[in-house]
């Protein structure tokens, strides 16, 4: 077993996967396929969003969103320290300022009280957005943040990358899916291959927003507009007589290409068909994890069996982190880190930003450490993990 290694996360293609694929090869379309429609029904139905929209990768399905918001030079957005940069990323994109609030060190969410001290402390206006982050696969209490968003006339942008199929459950009682759009504007998700659903590369955008929506659409193609009831320009100049002619299309605001492929959205498909199945498996992982390193006084923060935790990732909180992660590294076990404080980026410094900004999230970045965590991760594999983490500390 030794000789294999075991790394954190990991895609998990099938034959079926594989079928799909050459198929679509096979088919008319590369690009701009049927197959992409039906992959965005299929997501929108998944989460129970209304719309979706689908992109070539997490961090472009961000940018466009930021887009879609208007984000502009200046506009102030709150996300958290502990994330992928790409959360952040976005806003700078379009020229706004990122803000980082800080997390609660039992969810390692964003802190919506560390968010709530923000916007208290500067006029109504000073910030346009949030873009909490359902880390680890934690669903964010949305009804929270959008009773704080309202009142402060704030937009939401779900960074779901981490949880398709997690949710929350709201003062009703009701589960609230990631990426729903009941209360967050947009949401994202990604495709990249250590997600739970692997496309190559690729992403997806919800919403239940029919402008946003439509926004949306044009911005991912260029900012191009082919529907004749929208058009700016006079038939006459079009070209046509009566009316325009079939060749017309006009570029009304500037996009990007930032389209997904046919065949990568039939590989998503596919693997949407099996995405409950594997975020069952991860819970039961979760749930081993938990029961070995309970009660053990080098770990703490584990977070086994919590209702509606898609785990993407499944965390420690360790004494020693640095020897653990070296030592399971010569066991071939390729535990990883997630994140580094983006705050503290060198990009990021250039802001302003320093040590002891953001307490939380630089006081977890010393301890954490991600555990392998997929749905073929074997419960042999998962036991040698368990057992030479054990060792470690023996
Ligand atoms: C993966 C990820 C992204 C970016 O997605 P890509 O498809 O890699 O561009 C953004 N945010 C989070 C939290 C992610 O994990």
């Amino acid at each position: 077993m030794s000789n294999q290694v075991i790394p954190y996360g990991r895609q998990h293609i099938t034959e079926e996967d594989i079928q799909v694929v050459i198929d679509t090869l096979k088919s008319d379309y590369l690009t701009q396929g049927p197959k992409i429609k039906e992959f965005e029904d299929n997501f929108a139905s998944y989460v129970g969003a209304k719309y979706a929209v689908a992109v070539a990768n997490g961090t472009a399905a961000l940018h466009l969103c930021a887009l879609a918001l208007d984000v502009n030079k200046g506009d102030k957005v709150i996300t958290t320290p502990i994330t992928f940069a790409a959360s952040a990323n976005c806003v700078r994109y379009c020229g706004g300022e990122v803000i980082f609030g800080d997390i609660d060190p039992k969810t390692y969410l964003l802190n919506i009280d560390s968010v709530r001290t923000l916007l208290k402390e500067s006029p109504k206006g000073t910030y346009k957005g949030i873009i909490p982050v359902d880390f680890a696969g934690r669903a964010v209490n949305l009804e929270e943040y959008r009773k704080l968003a309202n009142e402060y006339d704030l937009w939401i942008i779900e960074d779901a990358c981490h949880a398709p199929g997690g949710f929350f459950v709201d003062s009703h009682g009701e589960k609230q899916f990631c990426g729903n759009g009941n209360h967050a504007d947009l949401a994202i998700f990604s495709f990249h291959p250590v997600k739970h659903i692997a496309s190559g590369e690729g992403g997806m955008i919800t919403t239940n927003d029919e402008t946003l929506y439509k926004k949306l659409l044009t911005l991912r193609t260029h900012g191009i507009v082919k529907d004749n009831d929208l058009y700016e320009n006079t038939v006459a100049f079009a070209g046509g007589d009566e009316s325009y002619p079939l060749w017309y299309m006009e570029m009304q605001t500037l996009g990007y290409n930032y389209r997904i492929t046919d065949f990568q959205a039939a590989l998503g498909n596919s693997q949407l068909k099996r995405a409950d199945e594997g975020i069952a498996i991860r819970r039961m992982i979760a749930d081993r994890y938990q029961a070995a390193f309970a009660d053990l006084p080098y770990i703490k923060g584990q977070s086994g069996s919590i209702e509606g935790h898609a785990y993407h990732l499944y965390i420690l909180e360790v004494e020693d982190r640095l020897g653990l992660y070296n030592f399971l590294r010569t066991k071939n076990i390729f535990a990883q880190i997630h994140y580094i404080p983006c705050h503290l980026m060198p990009y990021y410094r250039e802001f302003g930003w320093k040590e002891g900004d953001r307490l939380q999230a630089e006081q977890y970045y010393k301890h954490c450490i991600s555990l392998p965590m997929y749905p073929t991760l074997t419960e042999a594999e998962q036991e040698y993990v368990i057992e030479e983490i054990k060792g470690y500390y023996k």
